[in-house]
């Protein structure tokens, strides 16, 4: 039938088409789809497992907190807060906000719980979504996902250093390689007001050579200035007084320190007077960590500081802390483009496939029972046909293929099918629990000795390999002096 020319009856078509709308995700919003998610659960089992090694407890706090939680602890004139906040005031009147990070709530939390009261430091970690309404662009979401590491209640630079250690041990475990870390300290208030009239009286010289946002930086956050990315503010900034050069003592022995225990561990750090992290709260020591790919192009994985005054300017009496945080869309995307294997979910071995109605019910009962004794079955109830069951067994394969026909569905019983030796055999179906696992330990046992064995024949010839080299080695030099 043709169908009817849109315009005849429009509110009808209004409707139509009201009717037939297709949602869309919100702009700079996106899914996750389940052909990504192996690569998220790797990076979230790798930073479970750091958090459980460092002894920090995960801890979750909501995604909507009071606006000025930020404008306070982030800081008002910091582009997150000034710029890319999702701001929006509830039907009761409270200015609430979509949390743009996490370091400020986890802050909130400490104080709201009592938690100083605790043994020190404090050690607590995170992952969950954060929102920037930031204009969305290749890679970057105005939903992102990060998790964070915070230590509060201990000013010993062994934290920060711990802090880098960790971080740098889950680019490690997830195979992310060229990692560069930059490092500075910005000083603390005792030193950096005098800094600041110092850099103040540099820039206001060279003014004119600023962008529009420096020099409203200015007067607001003039620290900022330094990691402003526009070319000519980066040449001005290039000879300006470094934070590092103007330490008061008590920064200045924290920062040997923190390149001390670096030292330590080997960790290679190269230092960068012009980085700030432009946010408020940071005192002492910032780091950022970089990846560079093949084409020499880089990209930030994270970052994070020593924030000794945030738990006072978020009322609380004056507690040093430290932390770090890493976006994991980035992450995910440089994982797939490095060697990182996906976490793999162990997969089912059994396959359960019914023909009729009978039958169907009597599967229900059978998946149960055998899950329920730690067997991962698979299954596709919804299909009717045998032939195309045993095929996806087969695609998916399964070592064992139990099938309940009408006749076994009858006389409760289950056709048993190894996939290895292709026999079969129908038995009652109380015994089926017990069969199949005896015969899945065997297929288990079997593995581990045929890869046991390859492991040895590999060993064996890398033997064979290194007598061989050694025995050509010798001859050499031999040859080369009878030429002589
Ligand atoms: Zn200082
Ligand atoms: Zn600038």
């Amino acid at each position: 039938m043709p169908r009817k020319k849109a315009g005849n009856n429009p509110e009808q078509d209004k409707g139509r088409k009201k009717k037939n709308k297709r949602f869309q995700s919100v702009r700079g919003m996106r899914d996750i789809l389940p052909k990504e998610q192996p690569y998220w659960q790797k990076l979230r089992k790798v930073v479970e497992k750091i958090a459980i090694d460092y002894n920090y407890n995960r801890i979750d706090f909501p995604i909507l907190e009071e606006s000025e939680l930020f404008e306070r602890g982030t800081g008002k004139n910091t582009d997150i807060v000034d710029k890319e906040m999702y701001k929006f005031k509830t039907k009761g009147g409270a200015n609430v906000c979509l949390r743009p990070e996490g370091t400020p709530s986890v802050v909130r939390s400490y104080l709201q719980h009592g938690m100083a009261s605790q043994r020190k430091p404090v050690k607590l970690s995170y992952n969950g979504p954060m929102y920037r309404y930031d204009r969305p662009q290749e890679g970057r979401y105005r939903e992102f996902f990060q998790f964070g590491f915070e230590a509060i209640g201990e000013q010993d630079a062994i934290l920060d250093a711990q802090m880098i250690q960790m971080a740098t041990r889950i680019f490690k475990s997830l195979k992310i390689k060229n990692v560069a870390l930059h490092l500075n300290s910005i000083g603390c208030e005792e030193c950096r007001p005098s800094y600041n009239k110092l850099l103040i009286s540099y820039l206001n010289n060279r003014k004119k050579s600023l962008c529009m946002d420096c020099k409203r930086r200015l007067k607001s956050n003039p620290l900022r200035v330094l990691d402003c990315k526009e070319e000519k503010c980066t040449q001005v900034v290039g000879q300006a007084p470094q934070t590092v050069d103007h330490l008061c003592g008590d920064c200045k022995t924290h920062f040997t320190s923190l390149l001390e225990y670096l030292d330590e561990i080997q960790i290679v750090y190269s230092l960068r007077p012009q980085l700030v992290r432009g946010l408020d709260y940071y005192t002492k020591t910032v780091f950022e960590f970089f990846t560079e790919d093949d084409k020499g192009a880089q990209s930030a994985l994270g970052g994070g500081g020593r924030y000794d005054n945030l738990v006072g300017i978020l009322g609380g009496p004056e507690t040093p802390g430290v932390g770090f945080a890493c976006g994991m869309d980035r992450l995910v995307k440089v994982m797939q483009n490095s060697d990182t294997e996906p976490y793999l979910p162990p997969t089912p071995k059994v396959y359960l496939a019914q023909l009729g109605d009978a039958a169907k019910k009597k599967s229900l009962r059978v998946f149960e029972e055998l899950n329920k004794s730690g067997v991962m079955i698979a299954e596709s109830f919804g299909r009717g046909n045998l032939r195309s069951q045993l095929k996806q067994a087969n695609k998916m394969n399964a070592e064992i293929v139990l099938i309940i026909g009408q006749r076994e569905a009858l006389d409760d019983s289950v056709i048993l099918k190894d996939m290895n030796s292709g026999g079969q055999e129908t038995m009652p179906a109380e015994k089926i629990v017990k069969e199949v696992r005896r015969r899945l330990k065997k297929n288990a046992e079997m593995i581990k000795k045929i890869a046991r064995q390859k492991t040895q024949k590999k060993e064996r010839d890398l033997v064979k390999k290194k007598k061989s080299k050694k025995t050509t080695k010798r001859k050499t030099p031999v040859k080369k002096n009878r030429k002589k």
